[in-house]
């Protein structure tokens, strides 16, 4: 396990009982750490309309800026039941925030590697201002 990724471990281990995942029984716990080295949590949340199901790493974000929190360093996804691989949507709402460099934690229940958000979505879409 990369060092710099040992607490967002610990704090994504605990969550997973609080998933809500009744439909696919998938669990799915994501922790992101902002420049101040505070961590922002999130779970996935589905629902019985299934599209209107939340992943665990939106979640995550839109709780950091919730907190105040726009700048991040790294994020953790895990998964008890499988590689958790950021969906596309997931993708986009992290390009909002992040660099192309931004380190992905993707941590299954024996396998992790880290990627970066570059890596996953190598042509975001973006404003002309905001491009990076
Ligand atoms: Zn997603």
């Amino acid at each position: 396990m990369p060092s710099e990724f040992s607490r967002l471990i610990t704090e994504a281990l605990k969550l997973v009982d609080r998933c809500y995942c009744p439909y696919s029984g998938f669990h799915v716990t994501a922790v992101l750490e902002d420049s101040d080295g505070r961590l922002h949590s999130g779970v996935n949340v589905e629902n019985a309309s299934y599209g209107l199901s939340l992943c665990a790493e939106r979640n995550a974000v839109v709780s950091a800026v919730a907190s105040g929190s726009k700048d991040f360093t790294r994020l953790l996804v895990h998964s008890p039941d499988g590689e958790p691989v950021p969906c596309g949507a997931c993708r986009e709402v992290l390009a909002e925030f992040c660099s192309a460099s931004f380190p992905i934690l993707i941590k299954g229940p024996e396998e992790e590697r880290i990627v970066t958000l570059g890596e996953l979505l190598p042509e975001r879409f973006a404003l002309p201002s905001r491009k990076r």
